[in-house]
């Protein structure tokens, strides 16, 4: 929206905006048709990506990290959203960021933030598993005190950057006997680390660059500093609390996309002709792309206003599941809009918007499915 600036920017973070903007442009996108042929990114982006101070922006600078705010993470994840870029998970490292800086012994910071902010570490979250997804509670996957250690065994499956992950947040029951109470994270540093495996690289139908994976625990040993906080028990409540921030920033996301969605229509409807005029001239088109533009617009007042929110402690759970689950299925619903414009076009892989379409599409199922978001607003009122 050429007219609009959100009311977070300013100059220094217009200068930060143009640093992410030509990472974007020169480190990832010449290269993402090839990231979601083999279906992750090369590993070393990750630690150009922290070289230029992308990664971690929003943990402070005694952790190695940038020493922003969540403003600072807005503008990354909306530079990648707004070229149609899903295969740098850098959402789900910040959220692992997010848990040390939140809940983490200052022992365990020191630890590991730096480390993630260089990217020598890549974060990911193992929560989900075969039997437990939206019913978090139900996971299965265990871990135990012995001699010192914390031994985890269990299986992960749809962990987002499971294939590059070099410190992941293990959802596991230490309590078995009790559900929510009776689960903590503990973070596992997965190199060289015996019964620790990696199992396939899952084929999606979208976000494809993305690496997606299944993780095993064959009685992994962590040791017991290890335990996020800790203190057992806890991981519920870690997760719970930390939702609003994981669900904004794959609200940013949408955002973004949907801009791109608009900006990459508009700019084919101009120019594409049919009976003799463009495509931009007939009323359905017109019209259609006014609606697209009213929704994005209310979109990106939504967002910026989580934004703030976020950035000044004020958003609760339930302003953020609002913003995840009516801006992702907006996302879908624009994507969707904006293809069919494209006519056949719009189908083939080689026009963005047939991306932005089928990478829509998931963020509606995780992060919380939308349904289970709805019940939570529902609680609310
Ligand atoms: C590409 C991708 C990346 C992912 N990344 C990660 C990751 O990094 N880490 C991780 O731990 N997990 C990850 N996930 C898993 C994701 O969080 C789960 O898929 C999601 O929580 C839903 O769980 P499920 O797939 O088991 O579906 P289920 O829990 O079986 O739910 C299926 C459907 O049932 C409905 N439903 C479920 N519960 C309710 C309810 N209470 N009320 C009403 N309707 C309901 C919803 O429509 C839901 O979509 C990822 C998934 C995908 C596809």
């Amino acid at each position: 929206m050429a007219d609009y600036r959100s009311p977070w920017m300013d100059e220094e973070l217009e200068l930060f905006r143009d640093a992410a903007r030509r990472f974007v442009e020169s480190e990832i996108l010449p290269h993402d048709a090839r990231f979601r042929e083999e279906h992750h990114v090369d590993r070393e982006l990750w630690n150009k990506a922290g070289e230029v101070g992308l990664l971690c922006t929003d943990i402070p600078d005694r952790y190695g990290g940038v020493g922003g705010d969540v403003r600072h993470e807005a503008i990354v994840v909306e530079e990648l959203g707004r070229r149609g870029i899903t295969s740098l998970g850098h959402s789900v490292h910040s959220i692992v960021a997010h848990y040390l800086l939140n809940y983490g012994t200052e022992e365990q910071k020191q630890r590991w933030l730096p480390r993630m902010a260089s990217g020598e570490l890549v974060g990911a979250i193992a929560m989900t598993e075969a039997g437990a997804g939206s019913d978090l509670q139900a996971v299965k996957t265990r871990a135990h005190l012995d001699d010192g250690h914390y031994v985890i065994k269990g299986s992960k499956t749809f962990i987002s950057n499971g294939y590059h992950a070099g410190l992941v947040a293990v959802v596991a029951k230490t309590d078995p006997g009790q559900r929510a109470k009776g689960i903590s994270i503990i973070m596992v540093e997965t190199r060289d680390q015996p019964g620790y495996r990696v199992g396939r690289l899952l084929d999606k139908i979208g976000q494809n660059g993305w690496d997606t994976a299944e993780l095993f625990f064959d009685d992994v040993r962590a040791p017991a500093d290890c335990l996020l906080g800790g203190v057992e028990g806890r991981g519920f409540a870690q997760l719970m609390d930390d939702l609003p921030y994981e669900r904004t920033l794959l609200a940013i996301g949408g955002v973004a996309a949907m801009e791109y969605a608009l900006e990459l229509t508009v700019d084919y409807a101009r120019h594409r002709k049919a009976f003799g005029r463009a495509l931009l001239e007939m009323q359905n088109t017109r019209f259609k792309l006014a609606e697209v533009r009213t929704w994005v617009h209310i979109a990106r007042v939504f967002i910026d206003d989580c934004i703030l929110k976020l950035k000044d402690g004020r958003l609760d759970t339930v302003d953020a599941s609002m913003a995840k689950w009516w801006l992702t299925d907006l996302q879908s619903k624009v994507a969707d809009e904006c293809l069919q414009l494209f006519g056949g076009y719009g189908y083939m892989k080689e026009y963005p918007i047939s991306q932005l379409y089928v990478d829509a599409r998931v963020q509606r199922i995780y992060g919380g499915a939308n349904e289970v978001l709805k019940e939570i607003i529902a609680r609310s009122l």
